[in-house]
């Protein structure tokens, strides 16, 4: 199992979204990264968790959406509830660094120095109600994005430019969204 609170990295909290309609998910290939993830970015200074993922899915994607809550939540006079994530992922920005951390090599780090991605991802509905793909505009922003499109299960574990993490989550987010239209 994977231990990397060990490695004392600098940690950043990040939080991105999880669209699926029609058994598709929408993904992006991140510039950097070369690789297909949900859309997602960091956590400002002060902002709740679900209202980034909120915000970096819009600025990713023209599309807006709201995070739903997949745990429990109660009403109460003392404290606010707030949606829970599906995904709460700890791993390293740049994936390298691990190879290089195992052998003390220099890693890189990313604008804000950070090492290590804190992640939290949530299952997001279209802010507009929208349940159809062909209702959606996607207007993907070009610095960060070089890509963008709706995937089916089948395709997402044929891609070769993605972590299977991605596939895992999708098999999961799937089964959360089909389990509440029964
Ligand atoms: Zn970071």
């Amino acid at each position: 199992m994977l231990d990397l609170q060990k490695y004392r990295a600098k940690i950043c909290l990040t939080a991105g979204g999880m669209l699926i309609l029609e058994n598709r998910v929408l993904l992006i290939k991140h510039h950097r990264l070369q690789r297909w993830l949900c859309p997602g970015g960091h956590i400002e200074t002060n902002e709740l968790p679900h209202i980034a993922a909120q915000r970096e899915f819009w600025e990713e994607t023209g599309v807006e959406v709201v995070a739903k809550n997949v745990g429990k939540m109660i009403d109460s006079k003392h404290s606010e509830y707030l949606p829970a994530p599906i995904f709460f992922n700890l791993h390293w920005m740049y994936r390298e660094n691990y190879h290089a951390r195992l052998k003390n090599q220099p890693v890189v780090k990313g604008s804000k120095g950070c090492e290590q991605h804190l992640g939290l991802t949530y299952l997001v509905r279209p802010l507009s109600g929208a349940k159809k793909i062909r209702d959606m505009k996607l207007k993907p922003q070009l610095h960060e994005v070089d890509d963008i499109g709706w995937f089916s299960l089948d395709q997402v574990k044929n891609m070769t430019d993605i972590w299977s993490d991605i596939y895992q989550e999708f098999v999961l987010g799937l089964k959360l969204i089909n389990g509440d239209e029964n």
